[in-house]
């Protein structure tokens, strides 16, 4: 063991979360490390979709509704931050995004959706349901499959491996300290700090932020906090570049600025399984295929499976360990769109020691 130190904060997880709160400590000086497992499989922060996306958020709990919409508003001022200290151009836009429905019982499930989160969306940002003709006016290349649909004026998407990058180039710029290749296998107590104990070393520091995705399984029992997350397999198919057409992201598909279509319209299984699917493409396709018939003759090019990370209800986890002051473990299946949320909210409660009364909704102690 020849590596570690004391710090004044220790992140666990160089994903996502772990990322944006590590940048958020160095924005506010503290003296951070963040420790990372590697890539040893498609972590969702590589693997994802890259909507920032408000319309389906908070259907099981209303605060994620204006915790979401505070994230959207954020976005243009976050995305000119993160090129203003790396460089880097997130290619975040906000035209407004679609969800399209292939069939009656699809649409009227998303209006039950729509119903039941509008009563928490402020007026400005409202999800509405929109009818077949509607949809076609706004978007003329829909294939007579589209029954309907929702929209809403505030969802965009960005290119968010260029924001997994960004973030950790802004910490890097803000001269944090990254560990990578450092797995967390044992969190320790020490006097007044925790340890955080890797094949290599301990990292020792008052306080401690678990930001593992899928890792919080292990890390939580360690802790006293039963398992708060599960996987769920989501599979990704990438086109050939094609001339632009699409400038509005839609949920299922969206067209990068140089021309790539990603489609991504399921739910896979439970499992920390991560192969990519045969029938599981074919799904994705014809899917998409019904939505815009122009699609069949683009070439799909490559598929991955990545495993979202999520809660009992869909809605991000923020809390202080009972047992375990000053040990915070943050979780959330929208970490792209509550990415500005992340550098400056989690990164202040962190910062003060306590997260703050508006934002308790998000503990654990909902599902009991
Ligand atoms: C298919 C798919 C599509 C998605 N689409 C969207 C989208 O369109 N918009 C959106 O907002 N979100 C989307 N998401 C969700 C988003 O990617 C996740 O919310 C986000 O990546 C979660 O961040 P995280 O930091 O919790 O986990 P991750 O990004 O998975 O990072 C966890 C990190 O912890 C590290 N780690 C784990 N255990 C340990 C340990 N013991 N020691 C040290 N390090 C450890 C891992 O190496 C990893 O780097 C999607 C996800 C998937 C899978």
């Amino acid at each position: 063991m020849t590596n570690g130190r004391t710090s004044d904060i220790v992140v666990i997880g160089g994903g996502l979360i772990g990322t944006a709160v590590a940048f958020g400590l160095r924005e506010r000086g503290l003296d951070t490390v963040l420790l990372d497992e590697g890539d040893v499989a498609l972590r969702a922060a590589r693997g994802n979709f890259g909507l920032v996306w408000l319309q389906s958020k908070g259907a099981g709990l209303r605060e994620y509704t204006s915790w979401t919409r505070k994230a959207v508003d954020a976005w243009p001022g976050f995305a000119s931050k993160l090129r203003d200290v790396t460089g880097i151009d997130v290619r975040y836009r906000r035209p407004g995004g679609y969800h399209l429905c292939l069939s009656d019982a699809e649409r009227d499930k998303r209006a039950a959706m729509v119903a039941r989160i509008r009563p928490g969306q402020p007026h400005d940002a409202r999800t509405v349901m929109l009818e077949r003709d509607e949809l076609k006016a706004r978007l003329p290349f829909i294939g007579p499959s589209v029954v309907g649909g929702s929209y809403n004026p505030l969802d965009g998407d960005c290119n968010s491996l260029a924001l997994f990058r960004a973030l950790h180039e802004a910490y890097s710029v803000r001269s944090g300290d990254y560990r990578p290749g450092q797995a967390v296998r044992r969190l320790l107590r020490g006097k007044g700090v925790y340890g955080a104990e890797t094949a290599e070393g301990t990292w020792w520091a008052p306080k401690v932020v678990i930001a593992a995705g899928l890792g919080l399984v292990d890390l939580g029992r360690q802790i006293g906090v039963g398992p708060v997350v599960h996987p769920q397999q989501g599979q990704i198919i990438v086109t050939e570049r094609v001339k632009p057409f699409l400038d509005v992201p839609i949920s299922q598909i969206r067209q990068t600025p140089d021309g790539t279509l990603l489609v991504g319209d399921n739910s896979g299984g439970e499992t920390y399984e991560t192969p990519t699917s045969l029938s599981v493409m074919h799904h994705l396709a014809n899917r998409a295929v019904r939505m815009i018939p122009e699609l069949s003759d683009i070439r799909i090019v490559r598929s991955w499976v990545a495993l979202r990370v999520l809660s009992k209800d869909g809605a991000p986890v923020y809390q202080e360990a009972p047992d375990w002051p000053g040990v915070f473990f943050f979780t959330a299946h929208s970490s792209v769109t509550l990415a500005p949320m992340h550098v400056t909210e989690l990164s202040r409660w962190v910062a003060d020691g306590a997260i703050d009364e508006e934002a308790r909704a998000f503990s654990t102690a909902r599902f009991s």
